[in-house]
């Protein structure tokens, strides 16, 4: 065995061993928001119900936190099952997030050389799991009004027989909902598998849950961060048993901790506080688009989720006026020429909205 070569620190061993495109990548991070009204993250920003809460606390005292969390999990999906019509014969995977069960899916598919295929722009792990597996990653550029270009999808599908592909439905970061046709004609025409990542259902008139059974290849994608639960970290997926059967085996055995599990069973009891905070975003997302789109050169997008993408004069000047009035939005415009000038904004309370509202207002009059 030969020995280290003297004389390197850690920065040298580093840069020796650590594979080049994990190097490359800059770490995640979020802006603070200390004291700031957070419209930057998708969250729901209503706090539980004193009932649900009151379950909650309860709930979690009982948890024998001595134990291994219960790996099947049972209690958990039957909640799931039961609060979102999952039906029964499908298989069901539980993951910290559905950020965890990304990861596990490209692990399982990343054999050497195959691709990924997403729509850009669209959410960022997707690429960075195929940096992080190994995979080899090809995004097609959406078309101008941000839907999916079926022609280019089709015969990217043809040309990469991709093992993965993922569509955003509704899409982050644009908000709008894809055509259910074109989404169809790619899990077709796809060899592989394809994830549609139904993060947003709540707030979209469309899933592709009812329709798994069509599909042979179709895995659904869902989470609770979007509805008011981001902090409990519980994503699932949703296909065939067979797919299940293998990603089971990449999965950490307890991935999912005790306290998410008795939190998610407590909360999910009566699922009515969910639904009705949704209704009540999505009538709000409703106004603010309506006053977003009178203010002064501003374009406000379709949407089907909690968060409006709207194309600004200048979003950068906006970005950094609207963090000096403690009001946290996310500037997208340099993450595609697509997205130029564009703010993504998530719905918040009434109250965070009027304050949005003014501020933007105040921002674009003195311009
Ligand atoms: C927010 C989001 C997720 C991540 O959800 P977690 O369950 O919180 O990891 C997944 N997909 C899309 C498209 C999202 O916007």
């Amino acid at each position: 065995m030969s020995e280290r070569p003297p004389g390197l620190d850690a920065a040298g061993i580093v840069a020796a061993v650590v594979r080049p495109e994990i190097c490359a990548l800059s770490a995640y991070t979020t802006a603070s928001a200390e004291g700031m009204i957070k419209l930057d993250a998708m969250e729901n920003p209503f706090p539980l119900p004193d009932a649900v809460r009151g379950r909650l606390g309860a709930a979690l005292a009982q948890v024998a936190i001595n134990r291994y969390p219960d790996i099947p999990a049972d209690r958990v999906k039957r909640a799931l099952v039961d609060a979102f019509g999952i039906p029964d014969t499908l298989g069901l995977m539980l993951g910290n997030g559905s950020d965890e069960l990304i990861q596990l899916i490209t692990l399982a598919l990343a054999r050497p050389g195959a691709a990924m295929l997403a729509p850009e722009p669209s959410f960022v792990m997707y690429r960075l799991n195929a940096i992080h597996a190994g995979m080899r990653f090809v995004g097609v550029p959406l078309a101008s009004d941000f839907g999916l270009d079926r022609d280019a999808m089709l015969a990217a599908v043809e040309r990469e027989r991709p093992a993965l592909t993922f569509l955003a439905y509704p899409n982050n970061p644009t908000g709008n909902l894809f055509s259910g046709d074109d989404v169809a004609a790619i899990v077709r025409a796809s060899p592989g598998l394809v994830v549609v990542d139904e993060a947003y259902a709540a707030f979209a008139d469309a899933s592709f849950l009812p329709r798994i059974a069509e599909f042979p290849n179709l895995l659904v994608l869902r989470t609770l961060s979007k509805v008011g639960m981001a902090g409990i970290r519980l994503g699932y997926a949703i296909a065939a048993p067979e797919w299940m059967a293998q990603l089971n085996k990449l999965r950490a055995p307890y991935n999912v901790n005790a306290f998410t599990q008795a939190a998610a069973v407590a909360l999910l009891a009566d699922a009515g506080w969910m639904a009705d905070q949704a209704a009540t975003i999505r009538a709000e997302r409703g106004r603010v688009a309506v006053a977003l789109a009178r203010l002064p050169g501003v374009t406000v997008f379709e949407t089907q989720t909690n968060f409006l993408l709207a194309r600004v004069p200048e979003a950068d000047l906006l970005y950094d006026g609207l963090r000096q009035r403690r009001i946290l939005v996310k500037n997208v415009h340099s993450w595609h020429p697509l997205l130029a000038n564009c703010l993504r904004i998530t719905v918040g309370t009434p109250r965070e909205n009027d304050a949005l509202l003014t501020a933007l207002n105040a921002l674009l009059a003195g311009r």
